[in-house]
């Protein structure tokens, strides 16, 4: 099955659960096992969490700050984009290693890529400092 999706919306905690729900309905014609969608649920809110708490740390809100999402089914193939216009990481490497966090003193583990790379089959991150982040996640269901 082939089916497409994309949404935006305020870069709020209040949306990370909103976020999470989305794909969850999203895959679910495809009958995707309890474990498949707490995977990709655990993933979508690790990425949003990390553009709402990173991404937009500190930013005045009288500019928007949004999340993009999108979702794409081909066959049975999940992949999603999310991707914020916040400040970027310098290196992304560095930021993907389990443990590391730059938020140490607000009970961050630094352990969000690691889950979303766990419960993933792929996962790609693009960004630069002043120009966002862009998380690439793909997952095969049903297999
Ligand atoms: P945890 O996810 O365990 O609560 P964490 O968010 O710090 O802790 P990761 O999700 O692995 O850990 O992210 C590692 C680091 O990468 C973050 O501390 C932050 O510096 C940076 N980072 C991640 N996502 C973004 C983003 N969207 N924009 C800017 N920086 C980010
Ligand atoms: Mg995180």
């Amino acid at each position: 099955m082939d089916n497409e999706m994309r949404m935006e919306f305020d870069a709020i905690s209040e949306n990370e659960g909103f976020a999470r729900v989305a794909v969850a309905a999203f895959i679910t014609p495809l009958d995707p096992t309890l474990e498949e969608v707490a995977d990709v649920k655990t993933a979508v809110s690790e990425a949003v969490t990390n553009a709402i708490i990173h991404g937009y740390a500190g930013r005045q809100k009288d500019k928007p700050c949004k999340v993009e999402l999108s979702c794409r089914l081909n066959g049975n193939a999940l992949h999603i984009e999310i991707r914020d216009q916040g400040c970027g990481i310098e290196d992304v490497e560095k930021a993907m290693e389990p443990l590391y966090t730059t938020l140490p003193d607000e009970n961050r583990s630094g352990m969000g890529f690691s889950f979303m790379e766990a419960f993933m089959d792929d996962l790609e991150v693009e960004s630069a400092p002043g120009e966002g982040t862009l998380v690439r996640m793909k997952k095969k269901l049903g297999i």
